[in-house]
């Protein structure tokens, strides 16, 4: 509990316990007595305004913020809000009493009391699922270690420039994303992936930020800068999280807007028609007055939208959080909303639901040494971020030395253009050859084939392959279990590859050959076919489709595989690539939005139900506090069951 917290607790407690003694106090002194004659005699041993004074006492110390935020708001002209309806209530409530000359004050301070307690719960609710991000915020680093004349000097994390080497030591968090460049050590990613099982890291491997170092002394090459790193791009993701606002969040703030200054007139009203209507023609007495601005007030109390305004929000803060501590990162409420009416999911091949690690299964038909076909390879790639291009490097496996690289062009969804050693070299499938009109021989391997050409003249192919994840195929089914309809692959790859790829897998669709380009088209179609049936999500790591992560309903990055183009472009990020994410995120949704229903029915039914009783006279102020801060409470706990997605 939080400072704040505990002042409230404190204030809640001494004035229960003053209400409470003060009622039992005016049970006993306060009976009216009838003496032997029959004659009454008020036996009060303390006058009236006295025992006004003491209740006042309780009723100050519980509820003086909310009359001064109340006032406050009627100042600033923004006049309707929980405050005032409390306000109006309980000063209501008092006034009453004084004119009925009834002595019961206690009305009053229970509904500040209750809605006092409301507040409290509601305000620990939200801290505990703020706590949850906050776990997932606490990625990151303080401060950098620099080797400097053989010390290590701790630096601010941002002032670390490019190509440094860092030094993380066991126990501390990897500040700036790099390459091992000596030691290894086992890493947690436990904040950042949901991953519990440590991942052996070893020398020449690429390293993230915001992992945590667990073994070994690692020295780290820096390849980014701090702001660059994941670390940074995550923080900013979560702490953007909450300021995009879904449909049904809009739609409750835009229902208190209407709904509470509505409340108060129809109270109004209530307290005044009927009576008028009554004393006109029915000649009923004065009286009536009372009851009726008895029950307006209770109505007032009643019909306050806390549950609703606060539940909501909560709802959706807390699926965000739960989804984070699974390692997938939603940018905001709205784009959970989405993700739950999904109905078709469209993947990228390579890098989603391949491994996007090529081995070279092959040379043929070059005209030179294998050798030298893969070196040429190895250095036209160098620039390139595409996972074929990594592939090539690590089967080439020597030092690269770009100086001996230029004009490189990387022509999207076909391949490359380079000069090594002042030799032209094309790299890519038939798409470039065609197009740069370089007679070809076809492969018949299955695989995807990389044509070469040397100074424009066809030197060969290289036959590279991938692998599947581990569980795309699993991945698939779940999605179809959890009622996708849906499922289609996309890919620049051949046609032979794709369709080998796709048939394993199980999806529905396949399309190949695609450039980047003709996959937006392709989405845009499946979009169309798509429009009544539901959501579209495309799934994809951002190398040639960052486009299509934009274009689709909802765009799902593989985060650490993925570009930074991707993890910008996308909506939800899946921060270690695991397909088996995407229905856990579609699932983790839809909890989410059946609570967020759940809610509103809920409160709303109950609400209406208390109402029409508080209008016909049914309800006393009790019922009118559970119907507000009782549905509130339940409300609250069943958001923070969003939480809970573990076992989804
Ligand atoms: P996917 O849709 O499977 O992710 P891409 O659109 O990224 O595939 O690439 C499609 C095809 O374009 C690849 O299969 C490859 O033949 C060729 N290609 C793309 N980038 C490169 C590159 N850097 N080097 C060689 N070939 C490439
Ligand atoms: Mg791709």
């Amino acid at each position: 509990m939080t400072k704040k917290q505990k002042k409230m607790l404190v204030r809640i407690i001494v004035a229960a316990v003053l209400m409470v003694v003060l009622w039992v106090a005016y049970r006993f002194f306060g009976v009216e007595l009838i003496d032997e004659n029959g004659a009454r005699a008020n036996v009060l041993l303390i006058r009236e305004p006295i025992w006004f004074f003491l209740y006042m006492i309780p009723y100050g110390i519980i509820g003086y913020d909310i009359l001064k935020k109340a006032f406050k708001g009627i100042i600033k002209g923004q006049v309707f809000d929980e405050n005032f309806l409390m306000a109006i209530a309980t000063v209501g409530a008092i006034v009453l009493a004084l004119i009925q000359k009834s002595g019961d004050y206690t009305e009053a301070i229970a509904v500040m009391l209750f809605y006092q307690i409301g507040e409290l719960f509601q305000s620990i609710a939200v801290g505990k699922s703020r706590r949850n991000i906050s776990e997932l915020m606490d990625i990151r680093p303080d401060y950098a270690n620099v080797e400097k004349d053989g010390n290590l000097e701790q630096v601010d994390p941002d002032e670390v420039e490019i190509g440094t080497i860092i030094v993380v030591q066991p126990g501390e968090k990897v500040p700036i994303d790099g390459l091992i460049t000596e030691g290894n050590s086992s890493l947690n990613t436990v904040a950042l992936t949901g991953e519990s099982v440590p991942r052996e890291v070893f020398a020449g491997d690429e390293i993230i930020s915001g992992s945590i170092n667990m073994t070994g002394v690692l020295k780290v090459q820096t390849t980014k800068e701090f702001g660059e790193s994941t670390v940074s791009k995550i923080l900013e993701l979560v702490e953007n999280a909450s300021s995009r606002k879904s449909k049904s969040e809009e739609f409750i703030s835009k229902f208190a807007r209407i709904y509470t200054p509505a409340v108060c007139f129809s109270a109004l009203a209530l307290a005044i028609l009927p009576p008028l209507v009554q004393i006109f023609f029915m000649h009923s007495g004065s009286e009536v007055w009372m009851q009726w601005i008895y029950r307006a007030l209770t109505f007032l109390v009643i019909s306050c939208p806390c549950a609703l305004v606060v539940s909501i929000p909560l709802t959706f803060f807390a699926g965000i959080g739960g989804a984070g501590k699974e390692g997938i990162l939603v940018k905001g409420s709205n784009y959970l909303e989405t993700l739950s009416k999904v109905t078709t999911v469209v993947f990228d091949k390579t890098g989603t639901l391949t491994k996007g690690v090529f081995e070279v299964s092959g040379v043929h038909h070059n005209l030179i040494e294998n050798e030298k076909l893969l070196e040429y390879a190895a250095l036209a790639e160098c620039a390139s971020s595409h996972p074929i291009s990594k592939s090539l490097q690590a089967a080439y496996g020597k030092e690269i030395d770009r100086n001996r690289v230029t004009d490189i062009v990387e022509i999207s969804g076909e391949g490359i253009s380079a000069k090594v050693d002042g030799v032209g070299v094309l790299i890519g499938n038939d798409k470039l050859m065609h197009r740069e009109k370089i007679r070809h021989i076809n492969c018949h391997s299955v695989g995807t084939i990389l044509h070469m050409a040397l100074d424009g003249a066809y030197a060969g192919h290289i036959v590279i392959s991938d692998v599947e994840k581990e569980n795309s195929g699993e991945a698939i089914r779940e999605l179809k279990k959890a009622g996708i309809k849906k499922t289609v692959m996309l890919t620049g790859d051949a046609k032979a590859v794709a369709d080998d790829v796709a048939g394993r897998l199980g999806v529905n669709e396949v399309r190949s050959e695609l450039l980047p380009a003709d996959k937006v088209t392709e989405v845009e179609r499946l979009l169309e076919e798509n429009k009544s049936l539901g959501k579209l999500a495309f799934v994809g790591d951002g190398i040639n489709d960052a486009p299509v992560l934009t274009r689709a309903d909802i765009g799902i990055a593989m985060g650490a595989m993925g570009s930074d183009a991707a993890i910008e472009a996308a909506d939800v990020v899946l921060m270690d690539d695991d397909p088996m994410k995407i229905s856990k995120s579609i699932k983790i949704s839809r909890k989410c939005l059946r609570i967020v229903y759940e809610n509103i029915v809920f409160a709303l039914v109950i609400k209406f139900a208390c109402l029409i009783l508080g209008a016909l006279g049914f309800a006393n102020m009790w019922l009118a506090i559970f119907a507000d801060v009782g549905v509130m409470v339940i409300a609250v706990l069943n958001a923070i069951r969003a939480l809970r997605v573990k076992n989804l």
